[in-house]
């Protein structure tokens, strides 16, 4: 059993007990969990509603939650389905109930400026107690900076928001605009939508302004519709109401119209990982793409790929069905990223037949161009347009170094009350 450092920590505005972040086992169903908790899973499940065990099937080895357990007994259990909605079993009544909830989450706006001492990692994750941020912010100045190469005297500043739960940062920081001073150089980077528009001080000064767009799906580019004709009968949505049942379900994927029997193909290379049946899903198979993410394939009526196979982009892996709770026969899609559900419109290329027969995919990218075209090159310019940009108060780029050891005031979450870490096993 793998031993897993797991931070504890006290939400007392959020939550009636003590919760735990912890990481769902490799390989275990909600039933096992239950079963290890020395709860009759037989009985959970045939009180629940049927169209629910879809969400507990779908839960991903590595998927973080937050567990309340006191003495060995489970009180409840959150599982983040994303970044807005969580699936809730709590006991009530001597019963668990099977709920799906919004997050409690908080959202922290900061704005830091940091004059780095030891390294940028080590003095962003002390001045934003945010682990994540240095990571991000390597990713938006690859390229133009090497992180590792800051000094003593170098300065970064960043604003950006952060949704967290109890004082930790849950989901991916969104850092509106950064500046970085290493030595002479300075480089500025603003958020335009999924992108960065970066400048460089010495662009300016040769009048020639250098760009570097970062689109947030670069790591994506080889993943495909996995029908050749598409007609999406249900779309993701991590927040749908049901009017019915007068609560969220949220759908964790894309449901696919088609006839039954019609080829499933892979979304993108990699290895199965899961070939069998799901409760609610049917006939199911899952693939693993690598960097976190994985596939799932629901509602087959035949698998024609096994558990440990490696295969590739657009092969075929199935046929399309109606098994489990399905009404009629479909595909449902769902991508899942670190064990959390994303939208698979985010991934997904387009197939699309040109004359002849052939077919090309389809990249789907801004015109990132005129946009540049447009854009100022005079320093004094280029500072206004960086104030506009990110709609922010009036950056202070110039002088920096003076405003340096401003506090920021609305800086830390105050829902925060413990955070300590302990280690566990799980
Ligand atoms: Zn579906």
């Amino acid at each position: 059993m793998k031993v897993l450092f797991i931070l504890t920590f006290l939400i007392a505005s959020l939550f009636s007990g003590e919760f735990k972040l912890k990481k769902w086992q490799d390989g275990e169903t909600f039933g096992g969990y239950l079963t290890r908790h020395h709860i009759d899973s037989t009985k959970f499940y045939n009180q629940i509603n049927p169209d629910d065990i879809k969400f507990l099937s779908s839960i991903q080895s590595g998927a973080p939650f937050f567990e309340d357990e006191n003495n060995g007994t489970l009180n409840q259990i959150l599982i983040p389905l994303g970044e807005e909605m969580q699936i809730s079993v709590f006991k009530k009544g001597g019963e668990y109930k099977f709920d799906i909830i919004p997050i409690n989450y908080k959202t922290i706006k900061d704005r830091v400026h940091i004059k780095i001492e030891n390294s940028c990692f080590s003095d962003i994750k002390k001045a934003t107690n945010n682990p994540n941020l240095a990571t991000y912010l390597k990713k938006i100045f690859k390229g133009y900076v090497d992180f590792t190469k800051l000094r003593k005297g170098d300065v970064i500043s960043i604003e950006y928001k952060q949704k967290s739960i109890g004082g930790i940062p849950w989901g991916e920081p969104n850092i509106k605009a950064a500046y970085v001073k290493h030595r002479d150089n300075e480089y500025f980077a603003v958020s335009k939508g999924d992108n960065y528009q970066i400048w460089t001080n010495k662009s300016i000064v040769k009048s020639v302004t250098k760009f570097k767009i970062i689109k947030s799906s670069a790591s994506y580019k080889s993943f495909f519709y996995p029908l050749d004709k598409i007609r999406i009968t249900s779309p993701f949505s991590y927040k749908r109401w049901h009017p019915i049942l007068h609560r969220y379900r949220p759908h964790l994927g894309i449901d696919f119209g088609a006839k039954w029997g019609t080829p499933i193909h892979a979304i993108a290379s990699g290895k199965v990982i899961y070939a069998g049946w799901m409760r609610g899903y049917g006939r199911v198979t899952k693939i693993a793409h690598g960097a976190g993410l994985v596939s799932l394939y629901a509602h087959q009526s035949k698998q024609l790929v096994h558990v440990g196979q490696m295969v590739k982009a657009r092969q075929v892996i199935g046929r399309i069905g109606s098994t489990g709770r399905s009404t009629g026969p479909h595909l449902h899609l769902g991508v899942y990223k670190y064990g959390k559900p994303i939208n698979p419109k985010r991934v997904l290329h387009k197939i699309v037949k040109i004359k002849g027969g052939s077919s090309r995919s389809v990249k789907i990218v801004k015109n990132v161009k005129s946009s540049i075209k447009n854009l100022p090159y005079r320093e004094k310019k280029l500072y206004n347009t960086l104030s506009k940009l990110h709609n922010a108060t009036p950056y202070i780029w110039k002088n920096l170094d003076e405003k340096i050891n401003i506090s920021v005031k609305e800086k830390k979450d105050a829902s925060r009350i413990k955070l300590s870490s302990s280690k566990g096993a799980t």
